[in-house]
């Protein structure tokens, strides 16, 4: 049906690349490209074997707009997919505009230079997406991503009003590793390295980094503490859904990871400005990254679970009522489907659902759009049929 470009070849790039291989009547062309050539060729030869199908691969700075364009042209896809770094959004949008051409990532902007996520900048995209007729969705992953559609269905079928939403993510995988992370380095350290904030009466409330947890019994893994963070999806559903008081963002970490993660931290190795080793500037997060192991090595021999979802309480025909809304998934499972963990393949498949929503027209709209703001049926649809099944729970 289509043509697709998707920029990115880390662990999410390939899941992304295998799983729209595996949906040849909507992908009919698939390109994958990078800054890492190598990367894609990787890619490109496992996608061969796993599938049968040939993709293309080129070589990309995706930071640099005018070669972007280029790429676009040539390639004439019906959506650029973006799953480089979140640094590469708004280049990205920007390209996309001139080329006319429609857009997807999975994780907000933030500026190289400052350890902070916000739509903001994206949403100043919203007039020229409109104007233009294109759609750019955002947060296509998993969280964000699955946790905004499970919103938009409670709303549509579970609630009349919904009061709080906690979203909870648990990895109770294992690698074998001392310390790594599950995926991009220096991303997933910023984020966790910032103070928490949650959203409640109208306002948003800030907690230090790491100094408020919860125990929640995660199905299909157990009991397991989990820490108040911030979490990009915060920021739409609080516009988005019907009576909201409150909304949180959960996630579980190791002691071994918090252990490290403070020593880092307390060492400077997580700064991000640069510091001056022998005349040269380096910055000790960008070093730390090259140090620690890339995520989509982890893949093999990765064991346990994810399980990840939304527990949300609100009133149903005049009735109290609480659901958790969720997804297991096994990491040696991902291996041998697409070898990738369960991280990369959360957040993958459900960039493919949102392609596939888009390219065949079944999600439709002009201008800058979150997951929430479209018909959730048809992706939940897609979702369990596509390797993520997904599951209602009343509490
Ligand atoms: P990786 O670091 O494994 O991969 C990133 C890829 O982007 C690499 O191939 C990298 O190239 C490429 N890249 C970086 N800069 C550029 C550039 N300027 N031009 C072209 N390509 C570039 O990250 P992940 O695959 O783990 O994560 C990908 C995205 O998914 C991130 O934005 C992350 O935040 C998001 N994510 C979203 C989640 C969700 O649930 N919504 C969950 C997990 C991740 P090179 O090989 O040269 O370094």
């Amino acid at each position: 049906m289509g043509r697709v470009l998707i920029i990115g070849a880390g662990g999410v790039g390939g899941v992304v690349a295998h799983k729209c291989a595996q949906v040849p009547e909507v992908f009919q062309h698939i390109t994958l490209a990078s800054r890492t050539l190598s990367r894609c060729e990787k890619i490109r030869d496992d996608v061969l074997a796993l599938t049968g199908r040939k993709i293309d691969v080129a070589q990309v700075d995706a930071d640099n707009v005018p070669e972007t364009v280029a790429l676009i042209r040539k390639v004439k896809p019906d959506l650029v997919l973006n799953v480089a770094l979140p640094y590469q959004d708004l280049t990205l949008m920007d390209a996309c505009l001139e080329a006319g051409v429609n857009y997807l990532d999975t994780a907000n902007y933030e500026p190289k230079d400052v350890a902070k996520f916000e739509y903001k900048w994206q949403w100043a995209y919203k007039d020229k997406f409109e104007k233009a007729g294109l759609m750019a969705l955002l947060g296509s992953g998993f969280d964000p991503g699955v946790t905004n559609v499970f919103c938009a269905y409670a709303q549509k079928h579970l609630f009349d009003e919904i009061h709080t939403v906690d979203i909870v993510d648990c990895n109770a995988g294992s690698h074998g590793k001392a310390f790594a992370t599950n995926f991009n380095p220096e991303i997933n350290l910023r984020e966790v390295t910032q103070d928490g904030k949650y959203w409640e009466n109208g306002k948003w409330v800030d907690v230090k980094s790491m100094s408020v947890s919860e125990t929640f019994d995660f199905p299909g893994v157990g009991p397991r503490k989990a820490y108040l963070i911030y979490h990009e999806e915060l920021e739409s559903l609080v516009l988005h859904l019907k009576g909201l008081k409150k909304i949180r963002f959960w996630m579980t970490f190791g002691d071994e990871y918090l252990t490290h993660m403070r020593v880092l931290q307390n060492v400077g190795m997580t700064r991000i400005d640069p510091v001056m080793y022998k005349g040269t500037p380096v910055v000790p997060m960008e070093f730390l990254k090259c140090l620690l192991p890339d995520p989509a090595s982890l893949a093999e021999g990765y064991t346990g679970k994810t399980s990840i979802g939304c527990i949300i309480e609100g009133i149903k025909d005049g009735k109290p009522r609480k659901v958790f809304l969720y997804n297991i998934c096994d990491h040696a499972e991902c291996y041998k489907e697409v070898h990738a963990q369960a991280v990369s393949y959360t957040t993958g498949v459900p960039a493919m659902i949102g392609a596939m929503m888009m390219m065949t027209g079944a999600w439709k709209k002009a201008g800058v759009v979150h997951m929430e703001q479209m018909n959730p049926d048809a992706f939940l649809e897609k979702l369990g049929q596509h390797g993520l099944p997904w599951h209602v729970k009343e509490l």
